[in-house]
C-alpha cells in the first residue's frame, strides 16, 4: 500500500503484525471494556458511544470516531459521532457502496484512506476539512451487516497497518457487543409490548412453573385476587398464597370448568372459569380466569324464574281444572254453587291472563321492543273507564272505589293504552292488599305541566325500608305472600311511565295504608322519548 492510495483490507489482515498480535501488543484492555458495556446491559446508543470511545483510547492517532447504522432504507445514518457534527454539514443518509463508508459496508472490507485529498472517492462525498486519514471498518454481526465504524485523523498518514488491524478487531468485538444489545433491545420491546397486552386482557392469566410457583399474572387476576377492579398487581408472594390456598386446592373443580374461590382476604365468594393449558414452554402451565358469577345468577335467576312462572300457571290451572271437575261431576249442584265455581274460574283465568300479560310486556321491555305512542288524552275520562273495568272486582271484595265528586276535564299527553295498564295494574294492587269492606281512592289533579293521579287503600301498608325494592323485578313483599302475584307489575309500571315521560313513587305510613302516584307529562314538550301518533 502506498502512501496516498485506498486500500481495501481484508477483515483478516495477513500483514505482520497479525491482528490478534497487534492487539497483544497493545492493551486487551479495550476489549473488556466493550465486553463490560454489553453485559451491564447498556442500551445501544451508549454502547456506540463507549465503542467510539474506546477505538479513540485505543488509536492515539485517531481523532474522531463515527459510527453509522444501517437503516431500513438500505442508507447508512451516521449514528454517533465523538465530535458535534459542524452545523453546515449536518449528517444524513449515505448510501450503500458510496463513499468510504458505504464502500467498505457494501465490500465487508475494512478500507484505509491514508490521505483523502488524493482520494477521489473520498473528495467526491464531501469536503470534511477535519479528515485527511481514515480507516473505516464494517460492523456485521454474523450475517447481518449493521453499520461501520469510522476512525479519522486531521494528519495524512496518521494511522499505521497495525492501527487497521486494531480496528478491524475493535469492529469485530463491537460488532458482536452491538448486535447482542440490539437483541436484546428487540426482546425487551416485544416483552414490554406483550406485557401491556397481557395487562390488558379482560381475562386474567396466571402462569405457574412445573412447581406450581407463580411466574406471571396479569392485572385482571390481580383484581379478581383482591376483588377491587383495576387493582395494582398484588405481588407475586399474595398471588402464590391465593394460588395455593384457592386454586390449587380446587384443582377438581378446574379441570371441571369453573372454580369457586373468594378473595384474598376471604371476600365474597367469586365463581371463576378456569381454563388451563400445559405444555407451555418449560412445562408451565398457562390458566385464563374469568369471573363467571354474574353468569351463574344469572342462570340460577333464569332457572328460578322458569320454576316460579310454572308454579303461578299451574296454581290457577288446579283450581279452573278442580272447579270445571266439580260443575261437571256433581248433578245436583245449587245454582248458588255453580256461580260460586264459575265465579272462581272467572278470577283464577283474570290472574292467569294478567301474568300471561306481564310476562310478554317484561319481555318486550327486556329486548327493548316495547313501545308507546302518545297523543292528547282526557285523563278524567281514562279514569272512568279503568273504574268501570275495576268495579266486578272490586264488588266481589265489598271495596269501595271511590273518586272525587268534581272530576275536573283534564289533558295529558300520553299513551292510552299503556297508560290504562299501569293505572289498572295500580288499582288492581289496591283491590288485592286491601281488606274486604274498605275503600280505594282515586284523585286527579293538575300541577303546571304535569298531571297528578293518586291511588290510596286501606291496606297493610309498606315498610320505609321496602318502598324503594317493591319496583325491582320478581320481588315481592314476604307479608303479601298469601296473595297470587308475580311481582312483575310495579316493575313493568315503572318502566312504562318512565317511557312516557312520566314517573311513579308511592308513599305508605307505618299505620298501614299506601298511596300510589302517577305523575304524567301534559305536553309533548314533557314527553321526549314518545312517539306521536
Ligand atoms: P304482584 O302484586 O304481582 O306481586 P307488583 O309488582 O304489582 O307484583 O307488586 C310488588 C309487591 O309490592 C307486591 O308483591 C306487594 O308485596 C307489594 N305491593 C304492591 N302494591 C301494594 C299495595 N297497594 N299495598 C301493599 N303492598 C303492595
Amino acid at each position: 500500500m502506498t502512501e496516498h492510495e485506498t486500500e481495501n483490507l481484508p477483515t483478516q489482515a495477513t500483514d505482520s503484525p497479525s491482528p490478534n498480535n497487534a492487539l497483544i501488543q497493545h492493551d486487551l484492555g479495550p476489549l473488556m471494556d466493550i465486553t463490560r458495556a454489553t453485559a451491564s446491559g447498556q442500551d445501544a446508543a451508549h454502547l456506540l458511544q463507549t465503542i467510539v470511545q474506546t477505538a479513540l483510547t485505543t488509536l492515539p492517532s485517531a481523532e474522531k470516531g463515527v459510527i453509522h447504522l444501517l437503516h431500513q432504507d438500505g442508507r447508512l445514518e451516521p449514528r454517533y459521532c465523538s465530535r458535534p457534527w459542524p452545523s453546515e454539514q449536518q449528517p444524513s443518509g449515505i448510501p450503500r457502496g458510496i463513499g468510504v463508508a458505504g464502500r467498505s459496508l457494501a465490500e465487508n472490507a475494512v478500507i484505509y484512506v491514508a490521505d483523502t485529498a488524493r482520494s477521489l472517492d473520498y473528495a467526491r462525498l464531501s469536503s470534511h476539512q477535519d479528515v485527511r486519514s481514515l480507516v473505516v471498518a464494517p460492523l456485521c454481526f454474523g450475517e447481518r451487516q449493521m453499520g461501520t465504524l469510522s476512525l479519522s485523523s486531521a494528519a495524512p498518514d496518521a494511522f499505521a497497518p497495525s492501527d487497521v488491524n486494531i480496528v478491524t478487531i475493535l469492529a469485530a468485538q463491537a460488532a458482536i457487543a452491538l448486535g447482542q444489545t440490539m437483541l436484546l433491545e428487540r426482546a425487551r420491546a416485544e416483552r414490554r409490548k406483550s406485557d401491556a397486552i397481557i395487562d390488558q386482557m379482560s381475562e386474567g392469566l396466571l402462569i405457574l412453573s412445573p412447581e406450581d410457583q407463580v411466574r406471571r399474572a396479569n392485572r385482571a387476576l390481580g383484581s379478581l385476587i383482591t376483588g377491587q377492579p383495576n387493582a395494582e398487581i398484588p405481588p407475586l408472594s399474595t398471588i402464590q398464597r391465593w394460588v395455593n390456598e384457592q386454586l390449587l386446592d380446587s384443582h377438581a373443580k378446574i379441570m371441571g370448568g369453573y372454580c369457586v374461590a373468594s378473595t384474598i382476604d376471604c371476600g365474597p365468594i367469586t365463581f371463576l372459569s378456569v381454563t388451563p393449558s400445559t405444555g407451555a414452554e418449560g412445562g408451565e402451565r398457562v390458566f385464563v380466569v374469568h369471573d363467571v358469577t354474574s353468569d351463574r345468577e344469572s342462570t340460577e335467576r333464569r332457572a328460578l324464574f322458569v320454576s316460579q312462572i310454572s308454579h303461578e300457571l299451574r296454581t290457577p290451572l288446579q283450581h279452573i281444572l278442580s272447579s270445571v271437575g266439580l260443575i261437571t261431576e256433581i248433578d245436583d249442584l245449587s245454582t248458588e254453587e255453580r256461580r260460586r265455581y264459575l265465579k272462581h274460574i272467572e278470577d283464577e283465568t283474570y290472574h292467569m291472563n294478567k301474568l300471561v300479560d306481564d310476562l310478554v310486556a317484561l319481555s318486550r321491555i327486556e329486548v327493548g321492543h316495547f313501545e308507546v305512542s302518545c297523543q292528547p288524552l282526557r285523563v278524567d275520562l281514562l279514569v272512568s273507564r279503568v273504574l268501570g273495568r275495576m268495579e266486578p272486582r272490586a264488588r266481589v271484595k265489598n271495596l269501595a272505589l271511590a273518586q272525587d265528586d268534581d272530576m275536573p276535564a283534564v289533558w295529558a299527553f300520553s299513551d292510552p293504552l299503556r297508560l290504562e295498564q299501569v293505572l289498572l295494574n295500580i288499582l288492581s294492587n289496591a283491590c288485592k292488599y286491601t281488606p274486604a269492606r274498605s275503600i280505594v281512592h282515586i284523585s286527579l289533579r293538575e300541577d303546571g305541566d304535569w298531571v297528578h293521579l293518586a291511588v290510596r287503600d286501606a291496606g297493610p301498608g309498606i315498610p320505609a325500608d321496602q318502598l324503594r325494592s317493591i319496583f325491582d323485578p320478581f320481588v315481592r313483599l314476604p307479608q303479601n305472600s298469601h296473595v297470587p302475584g308475580m311481582g312483575l307489575g310495579l316493575y313493568i309500571s315503572q318502566q312504562i311511565m318512565q317511557m312516557l315521560g312520566g314517573r311513579i313513587d308511592v308513599s305508605s305510613s307505618p299505620q298501614g295504608g299506601s298511596t300510589f302516584g302517577i305523575v304524567i307529562p301534559r305536553t309533548a314538550e314533557h314527553a321526549p322519548d314518545c312517539p306521536q301518533e
